[in-house]
């Protein structure tokens, strides 16, 4: 007998939902992962479950719209549409894990800005951290608040509410939610002894010119980051 399709891509996402669950990314039924099948099928967590405990079995397959093939049991995650928007901009990325860390969350509860280059792991990886504007989840909002930021961002926070990291596969996903929570962990940190204080432009640049180095791609929202927002504006920064 053939090997079940998207067998791999099912103990995938499993694998990384119960990591979510054990890191604290999520709890109860929180969070949602999906991972873009040939044919721009999709295969999801389903509404309602603890992903702490999620089987492969429980995965739901849908069509590019989110309607569930024939024979699935369970039904897709309410914020399921948040996924599709992402995909639907953005053809190279093939999962997206949405969790609501802690952190992260806070700083947007609290209205204080992550957008600061502090960590060259971050600027390399991520760029800039992007707040969406508060959305009511589970609607069309979320949509509308995510669609202009997603063609250029691999990690977004969601006001007062979670974050979404987007990959190249399910692993490349969690990487970036976990870098993200990360950024936020080291700024509260900075906050609780006396203040952040930004990488300077001149370095944020160099890192830019190097980042191929490290076998990256320069982060599509690069320009963003050396702005006065995000760090500190070298006098000569503009040569
Ligand atoms: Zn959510």
């Amino acid at each position: 007998m053939s090997v079940p399709e998207g067998r791999r891509e099912r103990q995938e996402l499993v694998e990384v939902a119960h990591l979510c669950y054990q890191r604290r990314y999520i709890c109860g039924t929180e969070g949602n992962f999906s991972i873009r099948l040939e044919d721009d099928r999709i295969l999801t967590t389903p509404s309602g479950s603890c992903k702490g405990r999620l089987r492969e079995s429980d995965l739901v397959v849908t069509d590019g719209h989110g309607v569930p093939e024939p024979g699935q049991s369970g039904r897709p995650s309410t914020e399921l549409e948040m996924h599709l928007t992402v995909y639907k901009h953005r053809p190279d990325v093939k999962a997206v894990v949405h969790c609501h860390p802690t952190v992260a969350v806070g700083f947007t509860v609290a209205g204080v800005d992550l957008g600061k280059c502090v960590l060259p792991e971050v600027v390399c990886t991520l760029g800039t951290v992007a707040v969406a504007p508060y959305a009511t989840p589970s609607t069309e909002e979320v949509s509308e608040s995510i669609s202009q930021l997603v063609t250029r961002y691999d990690a977004i926070v969601l006001d007062h509410h979670g974050a979404l990291a987007l990959g190249k596969d399910i692993w490349d996903a969690y990487y970036k939610l976990e870098t993200l929570e990360h950024h936020a962990e080291t700024m509260l940190v900075a906050h609780m002894l006396g203040g952040v204080k930004p990488l300077r432009s001149s370095q944020v640049k160099k890192l830019l010119d190097i980042v191929g180095v490290y076998g990256l791609q320069k982060p599509a929202n690069a320009d963003s980051l050396l702005s006065a927002r995000a760090c500190v504006v070298d006098e000569d920064s503009s040569s």
